[in-house]
């Protein structure tokens, strides 16, 4: 059995997306009696990599149970080679307060505690192999029950592991008199933790910082009691930040970004997709397109949406812009203002949700105005498709600092949205020299990310340890 899993352990991350109907196939005849079980967030920017973790592990010839709540529930019959639990947890709820996040996770944990446990104890004692559960970093209760009912746990940190370091920073820095930030300090650079400046850190109202402080407590005692932590980043983007949590966090740590090429998003997302918009794609002249998304959860309110569209058609570029239900605040589904379908006749075309690795992977498109959710952070520098950074909340603005000054691979596109500035940095990024100074660089992060991936890479080398490690549990 070793000297099967160590074959698995050679092919490159590269490959696998070809093979992996053949492994996984050939996982069965492993006999590997080992199962892991996966719990997400229920969020998209959660459930991708999670799915996509246990994509991966499933092909290194593990048996996979997906936990999986009734809120933002995962379609089991997307995933016919795993086994799924639907956790009761009655969040009633769909509409998500982006700046309440905290207090949204807290409430997840509460309600999900009890039934988790339930469900996990019924599961053992009709299960043997259960080698151990990964969870989403913020489950700290989940952690916690896993613990009680004698199973290793392992954390996954969808998110940066700068953003990693914030959360473990983030006592000091409250101490130190960061919170709340200060408006008139919003450019200084916060010196314990560099790059970031005050407006990159994430932001917190004094009712909310509390809860926000609760939950960071929580989930970093969740991570450093965890047997591991797996974190969807690599060398190639994010080395120094990696090797510092090492030193901060005595717990083995496993960075084997970028997850998304171990599945198709077709099986993980919650919305979905229209596919039409990769035929529009087909007729578009390469490298033309900006592909315009602001993820699952981000909203525009009315004014900047209208100020958006009329930037993006009088950019004169061609656009793919995804209009999600609820991307605009407070209606479920928004029409385009008067005239803006007319004026953008086939140089333009807007969608309900895209099937965004296809999208970025298009020959067709040349640029990603993103809010720099994770997730789409690297899966645009996987792609080498130059952003235009527009972040909301929580981690975005951190993610899009690194990309602007850092890698600087992307814009920064600030302030008030309004159509002109809006069309002027379409056209920075698209057409003019700041835009292939930005595009050159992009293609040498490329590269050097996906030398990571290959058999002799950090990331490749990182999931051959975690698979090691899991069977060492
Ligand atoms: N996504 C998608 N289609 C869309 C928009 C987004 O499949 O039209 C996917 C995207 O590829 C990414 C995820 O949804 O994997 C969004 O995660 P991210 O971390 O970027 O942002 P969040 O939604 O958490 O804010």
């Amino acid at each position: 059995m070793t000297n099967l899993i160590s074959l698995i352990n050679l092919i490159p991350l590269a490959n696998i997306e070809v093979r992996t109907q053949q492994l996984s196939t050939m996982s069965g005849d492993l006999g590997i009696n080992r199962r892991i079980l996966l719990f997400p967030l229920p969020y998209q920017g959660h459930i991708n990599p999670m799915l996509e973790l246990a994509s991966l592990l499933h092909l290194r010839g593990f048996s996979i149970t997906i936990f999986h709540t009734q809120f933002n529930s995962i379609d089991p019959t997307k995933h016919p080679s795993y086994d799924f639990i639907s956790i009761i947890d009655g969040t009633t709820s769909n509409h998500f307060e982006v700046n309440n996040f905290p207090s949204r996770f807290v409430e997840h944990n509460n309600n999900c505690e009890q039934p988790f446990y339930d469900s996990l104890r019924k599961y053992l004692s009709d299960n043997k192999g259960v080698t151990c559960l990964v969870a989403d970093l913020h489950w700290y209760k989940i952690h916690a029950v896993a613990k009680r009912l004698g199973v290793v746990s392992l954390v996954l940190r969808t998110g940066s592991a700068a953003s990693l370091r914030w959360f473990t920073s983030f006592p000091v820095l409250r101490a130190k008199g960061y919170y709340p930030l200060r408006e008139s300090e919003k450019d200084e650079l916060v010196t314990e933790l560099p790059p970031y400046r005050v407006k990159d850190l994430i932001p917190m109202d004094k009712c909310r910082i509390d809860d926000f402080a609760m939950l960071v407590e929580r989930d970093i005692e969740a991570a450093k009691n965890s047997s591991g932590i797996i974190i969807n980043t690599f060398t190639a983007i994010e080395s120094d930040e990696i090797q510092k949590l090492h030193q901060e966090l005595s717990v083995p740590i496993f960075s084997i970004g970028p997850l998304h090429k171990f599945t198709s998003q077709f099986q993980s997302s919650l919305l979905p997709q229209d596919r039409s918009c990769l035929d529009w794609l087909d007729k578009q002249a390469p490298g033309s397109v900006l592909y315009v998304s602001f993820g699952s959860l981000a909203s525009l309110n009315y004014e900047e949406f209208v100020e958006t569209a009329w930037g993006l058609a009088n950019s004169r570029q061609p656009f793919l812009w995804v209009v999600r239900p609820g991307s605009v605040c407070g209606t479920e589904n928004v029409s385009m203002p008067d005239g803006f379908d007319e004026e953008i006749r086939g140089r333009g075309m807007v969608v309900a949700w895209a099937p965004q690795l296809e999208v970025l992977a298009h020959d067709a498109v040349g640029g990603f105005w993103t809010h720099n959710g994770w997730n789409s952070t690297l899966e645009g520098i996987w792609e080498g498709v130059p952003m235009i950074c527009r972040p909301f909340f929580a981690d975005q603005m951190g993610n899009a600092r690194y990309v602007t000054h850092v890698w600087k691979v992307g814009i920064e596109l600030e302030g008030k949205l309004e159509r002109r500035i809006i069309e002027k940095t379409v056209r920075s990024l698209m057409k003019e020299k700041e835009g292939s100074e930005i595009r050159e660089r992009m293609r040498v992060l490329r590269k050097n990310a996906s030398e990571c991936t290959k058999a002799d890479g950090s990331s490749h080398l990182a999931i051959n340890k975690l698979v090691n490690h899991i069977l060492s549990l």
